[in-house]
């Protein structure tokens, strides 16, 4: 049994630090929000006073904030993760951030003698729920191999990709081509309609044809050919537009500091950027498709 420190109780954060108590951990959970910390204790986990005890109290830290900055200011700022933590101890940020911040905290907290990984997932609310997430994990092998043990309790399929900061790399990648297949299938269905062809009759072609993608046979944007699809809900989501929106931008942010051309990327993100804009940002992603459609 570990004691861990669970920064971050959100609606992803709160469900994966109680797999870990579940898993017979002794979880300290921190949050700015009181709800996020009773719904902490109320399921077997322990409060934290401040970020200062827990980081001096854990073997193992565990971070699920919103952005890049909420997570320098956790790990570097005064009172923080790196000024009270023991050395030796092992810190997971799972957090979807930007790059250039998780090589910088990465850095930093191995300076110090800690090993860190960056461990974006996959997966949404469901998956931190049931334990099923996919792990995305940047760090040495041996970070990797230390964090794998807690991993392994909050989702179902963990992968190493490289060094620091790669996990993250892997997650805004994954999604910017997310971004563009969606939003090239829900154009596809537009046009069909305009054209008089029959939704089912493309979704068969194209299912089976070279046009086939998880965005049109896992994630359908139009009602119908596909049941579990969220468009069959009115586009409850799901992954939310605005998350896409988020991936979208870190994207946009990493190709501009290394110099990569991303046309696509820069377009699916000005798309989602009109479509959160209006209207649609708590929608699921698959929703640009009323937005293309001009209906939205
Ligand atoms: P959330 O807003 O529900 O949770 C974030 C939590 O962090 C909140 O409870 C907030 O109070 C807390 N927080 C913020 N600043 C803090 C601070 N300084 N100290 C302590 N607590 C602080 O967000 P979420 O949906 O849980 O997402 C968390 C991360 O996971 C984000 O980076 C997001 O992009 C990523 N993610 C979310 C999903 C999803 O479906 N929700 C899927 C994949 C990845």
């Amino acid at each position: 049994m570990s004691t861990i420190g669970f920064i971050g109780l959100g609606n992803m954060g709160g469900p994966m630090a109680i797999n870990l108590v579940k898993a017979g951990h002794k979880v300290h959970g921190f949050d700015l929000s009181d709800a996020a910390m009773a719904a902490h204790e109320a399921e077997g986990g322990e409060k934290a006073a401040s970020v200062a005890d827990l980081a001096a109290a854990a073997d193992v830290i565990v971070t699920m904030l919103p952005a890049g900055k909420h997570v320098r200011q956790i790990y570097e700022g005064e009172g923080g993760i790196l000024d009270n933590a023991k050395p030796g101890t092992l810190m997971i940020d799972s957090s979807t951030i930007d790059v250039d911040s998780a090589r910088a905290v990465s850095a930093a907290a191995e300076a110090r003698g800690m090993k860190m990984v960056d461990a974006p997932v996959s997966g949404g609310v469901a998956g931190a729920a049931g334990g099923t997430l996919t792990f995305m994990v940047g760090g040495s092998a041996e970070a990797f191999e230390a964090a794998k043990t807690y991993l392994d309790i909050m989702g179902k399929t963990i992968v190493h990709a490289g060094d620091a900061g790669t996990g993250q790399a892997a997650k805004i990648c994954n999604n910017m081509i997310l971004g563009i297949s969606m939003i090239a299938v829900s154009e596809a269905f537009v046009l069909a309609e305009k054209l008089g062809l029959d939704k089912q009759k493309l979704f068969d072609i194209s299912s089976t044809a070279s046009g086939q993608c998880w965005s049109l046979t896992s994630y359908c944007p139009v009602p119908g050919p596909l049941p579990s699809s969220p468009a069959n809900r009115d586009y409850q989501p799901g992954f939310a537009a605005a998350m896409m929106l988020k991936d979208l931008k870190l994207a946009q942010e990493a190709a501009n500091s290394a110099g990569a051309a991303t046309p696509l990327g820069a377009e699916a993100a000005a798309l989602y950027s009109l479509f959160c804009n209006t209207g649609g940002e708590a929608q699921d992603f698959s929703g640009i498709v009323k937005f293309l459609r001009g209906t939205s």
